[in-house]
C-alpha cells in the first residue's frame, strides 16, 4: 500500500478497506479474513507481528530507542449476529452478519495509526497494537488473556477507543472514573411441586413465587443498593409450564436476566441481593429455588493519570473541546479485562449525529469514516505523548 507524505494515514485505502471489512463481517473468534488482512497489512509496515492470541486475536509490536516503558492499544475487530438492513454500498454480504458497532472502523483506525507510527517512529519504548477478537459477549479480551497475552507483551499502560454517535466526528470524550457498566448475567429456578391446575393446595406453587419475586427484584436498586450508587438489574427471560397444558402447574419456573454496575462494590451486592431475595421468596413459598450469577464483564473504570495523558492526545488532535463530564453507559466492553489487570483509559470518539436515529446494534447502523482520521491521529498523539 502506497502512501505520500500529503497522505500521511493513507486515508483513501483505510477507508477503502474500512467498506471492505464492512461488506465481510465476522462474527467473534471467526475473523479469519479481517485478521489475516490486519496481520497483512503490519508485516507490510514492519510491524511484528504475534497471531493466534485468543484463536483470531492478533499483536503488532513496534519498539523505538531505549525507552522501558511499553503500553498497548486495543482495538475489536468482530461484527455481530444480525441482519444489515441499511443500504450502505458496501453492504455486508454475509446472511445476518453485521458490522453494527463499528468495529470495522475501530480495526482501520489502529491499523492506520500503526503503520504511520512505524514510518515515523517519534517515541521511545514499545506499542502493542492489540486487534482483539470477539468483544461482543464471547470473551475475546478473556481469551487473549488465557492465551498469555500480558506474560508476553508486559504493559504499563492500556488504552480503549470506541466510536459514539452524537459526538462529531473530530470531537471526542475523555472521562476519568467509571465509563462502561459491568454486564453480568443471573439465572434463578423456583423448585416447586407441580400439581393438578386446580388443586394447588395440593402441590406448592412455583409460578406464584416467581410472580412475587419478579416484583420484589426492582426493590433491590429501589431499595438496597445506595441511591448515588447507578445500578441495573432487569429479568428478561422466563419459562414455565406449557400453553398445551394450561391445567398443570409445573414444577419448575426459571428466570434469568443481567445486573449492571460502576464499581467492583455494587456489582458483588447485586450477585448477592438477587440470591437472598429468590431464596427468601422461596421460602416464603415453602419451595426451593437455586441461583447462580455469572461474571461476564467487569466495569471500565478509568485510570487518573492514563485519563490525564489520553486527554492530552485528545486535546492535541480534536477540532473541538474535549468533553470531559460524558455519561457512564450503561453498555459494557471487555477491555475491562485488560483495563482491570493494567491502568487503563477508554475514550469515546465521535462518529456524527445518529443517521435515522440509527445508534450501535441498530440494523442500519454504520461507522462514519470521517472519525478515521481523528482516531488514527488520536492514536498516534497517544504514543507520542505516553513513551517521550
Ligand atoms: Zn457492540
Ligand atoms: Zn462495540
Amino acid at each position: 500500500m502506497p502512501h505520500k507524505d500529503s497522505d500521511p494515514f493513507e486515508l483513501d485505502a483505510m477507508i477503502a478497506l474500512r467498506h471492505d471489512l464492512h461488506a465481510h463481517p465476522e462474527l467473534g473468534f471467526e475473523e479469519v479474513r479481517t485478521s489475516d488482512i490486519v496481520a497483512r497489512l503490519l508485516a507490510d509496515a514492519g510491524i511484528a507481528v504475534d497471531r493466534g492470541l485468543g484463536k483470531t486475536g492478533i499483536v503488532g509490536t513496534i519498539s523505538v530507542g531505549h525507552g522501558g516503558r511499553a503500553i498497548a492499544l486495543r482495538a475489536d475487530m468482530d461484527a455481530l449476529a444480525m441482519p444489515e438492513l441499511g443500504e450502505p454500498k458496501y453492504k455486508s454480504t454475509v446472511a445476518n452478519t453485521m458490522h453494527a458497532c463499528g468495529h470495522d472502523g475501530h480495526t482501520v483506525m489502529l491499523l492506520a495509526a500503526a503503520r504511520h507510527l512505524a514510518r515515523t517512529r517519534q517515541f521511545s519504548g514499545t506499542v502493542h497494537f492489540i486487534f482483539q477478537p470477539a468483544e461482543e459477549g464471547r470473551g475475546g479480551a478473556r481469551a487473549m488473556l488465557a492465551d498469555g497475552f500480558l506474560d508476553r507483551f508486559p504493559i504499563d499502560a492500556v488504552y480503549g477507543l470506541h466510536n459514539m454517535p452524537g459526538l462529531a466526528t473530530d470531537e471526542m470524550a475523555v472521562v476519568a472514573g467509571p465509563q462502561l457498566a459491568s454486564s453480568d448475567s443471573w439465572e434463578v429456578a423456583f423448585h416447586g411441586i407441580g400439581t393438578h391446575g386446580a388443586k394447588p393446595h395440593l402441590g406448592r406453587d412455583g409460578m406464584t413465587a416467581a410472580a412475587h419475586f419478579l416484583t420484589a427484584l426492582h426493590t433491590i436498586v429501589a431499595r438496597r443498593v445506595d441511591p448515588l450508587q447507578p445500578a441495573v438489574v432487569s429479568a428478561c427471560a422466563i419459562s414455565g409450564g406449557d400453553f398445551r397444558a394450561l391445567n398443570v402447574i409445573p414444577d419448575d419456573v426459571r428466570i434469568g436476566g443481567t445486573a449492571r454496575a460502576y464499581s467492583a462494590e455494587v456489582r458483588e451486592q447485586l450477585e448477592l441481593e438477587i440470591g437472598q431475595l429468590a431464596a427468601g421468596i422461596a421460602t416464603s413459598f415453602g419451595i426451593t429455588a437455586s441461583y447462580s450469577f455469572k461474571r461476564r464483564i467487569a466495569p471500565v473504570i478509568n485510570d487518573l493519570k492514563a485519563t490525564e495523558t489520553a486527554l492530552a492526545a485528545a486535546r492535541q488532535v480534536t477540532g473541538k473541546p474535549v468533553v470531559t463530564d460524558f455519561p457512564p453507559s450503561t453498555a459494557g466492553d471487555d477491555f475491562a479485562e485488560f483495563g482491570n489487570l493494567v491502568p487503563g483509559c477508554y475514550v469515546w470518539l465521535g462518529n456524527g449525529p445518529a443517521v435515522d436515529g440509527a445508534l450501535h446494534h441498530n440494523s442500519r447502523y454504520d461507522f462514519n469514516d470521517a472519525a478515521i482520521l481523528t482516531g488514527a491521529r488520536y492514536w498516534t498523539a497517544l504514543v507520542e505523548a505516553e513513551l517521550r
